[in-house]
């Protein structure tokens, strides 16, 4: 059984500019805040801050967020689905355990990547985002730099 989940992923700039990787899972968006985005090259490995769940309802969304926290322009940088690459777990349960495989199929990211805690669980836990070992993983591909819109609208963050 390969159950296929949605994932999105939000670069978002709040007070500093962040990407948010949110991966469908339990019900509802398991979030992580990637300061430097996604890399393609698996020699890095990116710092990825577990934040709080948020609703399914907010994986279209794209706009301003007002005031509080997170304030500030959202878009969709990139969106599709994924699914766990050990079948042995649930992506739930391999999260709960510190350590997910999966599978991308997006626009501008495709392929196997792994995330790994570091610290001790919790909001705020550290992990790392790694890329995978595969016909997807390109070291000189920089989707982060070359491709800064929407796939949703078009949009850059400079549009909102
Ligand atoms: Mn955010």
């Amino acid at each position: 059984m390969v159950a296929e989940q949605r994932f999105v992923i939000h670069k978002h700039a709040a007070s500093t500019l962040h990407y948010d990787l949110r991966l469908e899972a339990a019900g509802v968006l398991k979030s992580w805040a990637v300061p430097k985005g996604p890399s393609t090259d698996p020699r890095e490995k990116r710092l990825a801050v577990e934040v709080s769940d948020h609703g399914l309802d907010h994986i279209d969304f794209e706009g301003r967020i007002g005031d509080g926290y997170g304030k500030g322009g959202a878009i969709v940088w990139d969106s599709g689905t994924y699914r766990a690459i050990d079948e042995e777990l649930s992506p739930e349960a391999a999260l709960e355990r510190g350590h997910l495989s999966f599978w991308l199929d997006g626009v501008k990211l495709r392929g196997g990547w792994t995330l790994h805690r570091t610290g001790r669980p919790g909001l705020k836990a550290r992990w790392l985002l790694i890329k995978r070992r595969d016909e997807a993983a390109d070291a000189r591909r920089d989707p982060v730099s070359t491709r800064p819109e929407s796939v949703r609208t078009g949009r850059t963050l400079e549009d909102l």
